[in-house]
């Protein structure tokens, strides 16, 4: 089942405690459909500059990517700088130059609009919605992702949004500031009035919550002794999750538990390097193999 994802493809500079990179390619679309393609085939939805390297698009064709839907432009792609912390938990934008990216007016190519399963990367909402509305017949599921920024500055086009949208996957500080409750659970609540069925809370080296009328279901973060870079492991997770979703076809309770696992170990693997040199490398057995792990991780008896 082919999985339809719009966002950026950007190239990112990082500096952490534990090195520098000045240019690398990034953006969440970029992170998540590397993600997914583990599973499924993904169809991206993105725009580039004439800065692209080519060895980039080769990296993106290599996978079960589909790139028809990657516009070029005259100019320079979408650029984002970041500086994290000692702890790697608190993060400073250095630079956000959207470039191409201003003028971006999603198209889906036609082979793309009978999509199933889809997802709306952080961008703007009402590009989110436009979207949706190229979208032909009733997907089986919408997820998507948004940030403070959005939260603050288009809150109205924002809650247009959600009013088509099953999971909203952002992170705790997002979520209590969408809702304006401290509490998750009750802020799950109040999120589930504005559209949206299911909550995924997604909170970094704490792991990740997803509440929906069945209850809630946490799994935690994969203990790592050096975590790297955390850049883009929010949308890793939200690749391994929908990619596992499309592939299995299902969208049952036992299938969306699974999913935060495989979410949670593609999170994993991305913080283990800079930027996206682990994903890269990575096989599907070594997903399986930490999944297992996760199921290890878990296991108690009473
Ligand atoms: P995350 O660490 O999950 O927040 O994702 C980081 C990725 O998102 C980086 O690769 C950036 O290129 C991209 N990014 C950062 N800011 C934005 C933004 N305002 N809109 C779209 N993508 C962004």
């Amino acid at each position: 089942m082919s999985l339809l994802v719009v966002g950026s493809v950007a190239y990112d500079a990082m500096e952490s405690p534990y090195g520098k990179v000045e240019r690398t390619l990034g953006g969440a679309a970029t992170y998540f459909a590397v993600s997914a393609a583990f599973f499924t085939r993904v169809n991206l939805v993105a725009i580039v500059g004439d800065d692209f390297l080519p060895d980039d698009e080769a990296c993106l064709c290599a996978r079960t990517i589909d790139i028809e839907g990657l516009e070029r432009a005259p100019g320079k792609c979408f650029f984002w700088a970041g500086r994290y912390s000692e702890n790697l938990n608190e993060r400073v934008t250095l630079a956000t130059d959207l470039n191409v990216f201003a003028e971006f007016k999603p198209r889906l190519p036609e082979k793309y609009r009978k999509a199933k399963y889809v997802f709306l990367a952080n961008i703007a909402p009402d590009l989110q919605r436009d979207v949706l509305k190229q979208v032909t017949g009733k997907p089986k599921l919408v997820a998507m992702d948004t940030m403070n920024y959005w939260i603050e500055r288009t809150n109205d086009e924002l809650l247009k949004t959600l009013k088509h949208v099953d999971i909203l996957m952002i992170n705790d500080s997002e979520t209590r500031q969408l809702s304006s409750e401290h509490n998750l659970l009750r802020a799950a609540r109040r999120i589930f009035k504005m559209g949206p069925s299911t909550l995924v809370v997604k909170r970094g080296e704490y792991g990740a919550m997803l509440v929906d009328k069945h209850g809630v279901f946490c799994v935690p973060a994969f203990p790592l002794e050096q975590p790297y870079d955390p850049t883009g492991a929010g949308d890793s997770f939200a690749g391994g999750f929908m990619g596992y979703l499309a592939e299995a076809g299902s969208t049952s309770d036992a299938a969306l538990r699974r999913a935060m696992v495989y979410g949670s170990v593609l999170g994993s693997f991305t913080v283990e390097r800079f930027g996206l040199e682990r994903l890269l490398k990575l096989k599907k057995r070594e997903i399986e193999a930490r999944a297992r792990h996760f199921a290890k991780l878990t296991q108690f008896t009473l």
